[in-house]
């Protein structure tokens, strides 16, 4: 098994206009204002606590993985890849809901998401990188719940020994904690130039993601 985790240490520039969107909070909102001034606030705040590492591990291709992962031809090994940002975001998140302050609470939540987000485009060079050492390509992209179920989240879980790797745990629903990590499995080809790890929205279940893009 190959194995590798790594610090971002990139800096990574959040969006402003795609946290807006997550918020359904357009320029001609009579509240937009407000909320950008909030938006400016926590920013500083956001980029000193965020903790961005990825894991990234290549497991073969068995008989058992076949049948319940249904990767399709050409399949020759899955790299899985776990990114978070840290626990930080939900804490504060929860504190400020805790308080009373919602504006802050839904800001720090929707930037958090979004700093994931950007967190994927961040790794793909390094997510490259790792291909190129094993000497494969991508063929496509899944993630739970719409490419295989929650529960295989488990065996990526027990796979790449994250509680001792990243200090993660894993609720008995097969969410991660912190819940602001994602988790990617990559399904490898032995054609090395391959490399379709982007988002497929066309394929995508979530209908009303603001970052959708078909
Ligand atoms: S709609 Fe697109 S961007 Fe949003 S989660 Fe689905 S694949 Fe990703």
């Amino acid at each position: 098994m190959t194995q590798e985790i790594i610090d971002i240490d990139v800096k990574i520039k959040l969006n402003k206009e795609n946290v807006m969107s997550m918020l359904d909070c357009s320029s001609d909102n009579p509240v937009y204002d407000e909320v950008s001034q909030c938006y400016e606030q926590r920013l500083e705040w956001l980029y000193h606590h965020v903790k961005p590492r990825v894991l990234l591990s290549y497991e073969p291709v068995n008989d058992d993985l076949k049948e319940y992962l249904n990767p399709g031809e050409g399949c020759t090994g899955f790299l899985y890849a776990v990114l978070t940002i840290g626990g930080a975001p939900q804490e504060e998140s929860r504190r400020c809901f805790g308080q009373g302050e919602y504006l802050d609470g839904m800001l720090v939540d929707a930037m958090a998401d979004a700093y994931l987000f950007a967190l994927e485009n961040a790794a793909m060079p390094r997510i490259r990188k790792f291909c190129a050492g094993n000497r494969t390509g991508i063929l496509r992209r899944m993630e739970a719940p719409q490419d295989f179920p929650l529960e295989f989240h488990k065996h990526i879980y027990e796979m790449c020994q994250l509680e001792q790797t990243m200090d993660m745990k894993l609720s008995s629903g097969c969410m991660f904690d912190p819940v602001k990590t994602s988790c990617i499995v990559f399904v490898q080809s032995a054609d090395p130039d391959l490399f379709n790890a982007q988002h497929d929205c066309s394929r995508c279940s979530v209908k009303d993601c603001p970052l959708r893009s078909i």
